[in-house]
């Protein structure tokens, strides 16, 4: 089947080079105004302007979609989210408005210890009803293509259990899945006197069952000091390297902890947060192709002010990416449309720099730029329909949902109710 939309009054391709875009390039969106796409199948056929687009066709039969008054643009990559929980947490939500610290939670027992004792209680069944719904929403915002993180069962069959989970909701659901083994997110209340018995145990026991399995493409780690040590990091990424999986850090976050510099070493895809670095740090970034994936989500959320220093970043010429970072504790929100609003407002990216940060650079950031994150033919046609006149208004509209209609691979997967 063919599908041509038309006309597009800005149609946001991102296409010109395959790598990731930096320093000035993170803002090139290549806008063809009064635009066109044609999708064949699964993939993008034609793309110009509608006079070219419509020409080349040659009167063959089409189903047309208008985009007239319209903002197309690639469909949203988000590469940094844990979506497999539970329940969510707005009883620590309303303990923090009133003063109660995000450690002090997590040192009752509550925080990330809650979501594992519930992942630990729910079967499988359920687990599955209750993230089902939230795949949908990510295609309401416009978003095609999801990491999806475990780290919530801290031990090998909740971790199994996560991630088949996740490989079930990608056979499921039309939403592109990109599955993250994070094991060593927090420490499990068992192993509190003996932690570097878990750090054993992720990275003989997890990390291989998984790799062996395929249930992961990517292993993270949280590094803080009362987390996982750089050392403790180093061990498990260089197990999860020799199994075959790619590298992402949950680093520079709550302290400085030297992940950045430590990601850099290990040629970790992205290094994620990144809240306290360095000039130094910005530096060790800088010549490489580690991707900067900022999370300006978890940041307001907690009602903290320090955010990533994204300005510097670009001008150090680094490609910076963004993400939700969707999870019940710290950033429960899985619009990418918001994200762009906190980026542009708190962080002072452009609201092209933006936009390429969380498509093309996110892309990059999955290992998945061949096939999505810019609209140009032979890539898969993922694309978000956004019912604005100016790409700029999708931030500046702030908390709203501005997405019409949402293709992924070729087909309608959401559409707005008129
Ligand atoms: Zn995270």
């Amino acid at each position: 089947m063919r599908l041509l939309i038309s006309p597009c009054t800005q149609l946001l391709t991102l296409c010109g080079s395959p790598l990731p875009r930096r320093g000035p390039r993170q803002a090139d969106l290549s806008i063809i105004q009064q635009g066109a796409v044609l999708i064949e199948g699964e993939v993008i056929q034609g793309i110009g302007s509608a006079e070219e687009v419509e020409r080349d066709l040659k009167g063959l039969p089409v189903e047309r979609i208008s985009a007239e008054g319209c903002v197309v643009m690639p469909g949203f990559v988000d590469s940094h989210t844990h979506p497999v929980f539970v329940q969510p947490r707005d009883d620590e939500y309303e303990l923090r408005i009133k003063g109660t610290t995000y450690q002090q939670i997590a040192e009752r027992g509550g925080g990330i210890l809650s979501s594992v004792r519930a992942m630990r209680n729910c079967s499988k069944e359920k687990l599955l009803q209750a993230t089902l719904r939230r795949m949908s929403q990510f295609l309401e915002h416009g978003t095609t293509t999801v990491e999806a993180k475990s780290g919530y069962g801290l031990d090998l069959e909740n971790e199994v259990k996560m991630l088949e989970v996740i490989r079930e909701l990608a056979q499921i659901t039309p939403l592109e899945l990109v599955p993250t083994f994070l094991g060593a997110h927090e420490i499990p209340v068992e192993f509190r006197s003996h932690p570097e018995d878990y750090v054993d145990l992720v990275k003989n026991q997890m990390i291989p069952f998984i790799a062996e399995r395929k249930l992961a493409r990517f292993c993270d780690c949280f590094v803080e000091p009362h987390l996982f040590s750089l050392s403790d990091a180093e061990q498990i990424c260089s197990a999860a390297q020799r199994h075959g999986l790619g590298i992402k850090l949950h680093a520079d976050q709550l302290s400085r902890s030297g992940a950045t510099q430590l990601g850099v070493r290990l040629g970790a895809v992205s290094v994620d947060h990144l809240e306290q670095i360095s000039q130094e740090d910005i530096k060790a970034l800088q010549q490489t192709n580690v991707v900067a994936t900022l999370l300006p989500g978890s940041v307001f959320h907690l009602g903290l002010d320090r955010y990533a220093p994204a300005r510097a970043l670009i001008d150090a010429g680094v490609p910076v990416a963004l993400a939700t970072d969707f999870n019940p504790g710290s950033s429960p929100t899985l619009s990418m449309q918001m994200i762009l609003s906190l980026a542009c407002t708190q962080m002072r990216m452009t609201p092209s720099e933006a936009i390429v940060a969380a498509t093309m650079n996110a892309a990059h950031a999955l290992l998945r730029s061949g096939s999505v994150g810019s609209l140009e033919p032979g890539k898969q046609a993922d694309l978000s329909i956004m019912q604005v006149e100016d790409y700029r208004q999708i931030p500046y509209f702030f908390g709203m949902n501005h997405c019409k209609m949402t293709i992924k691979k070729g087909q309608i997967v959401y559409q707005r109710p008129n």
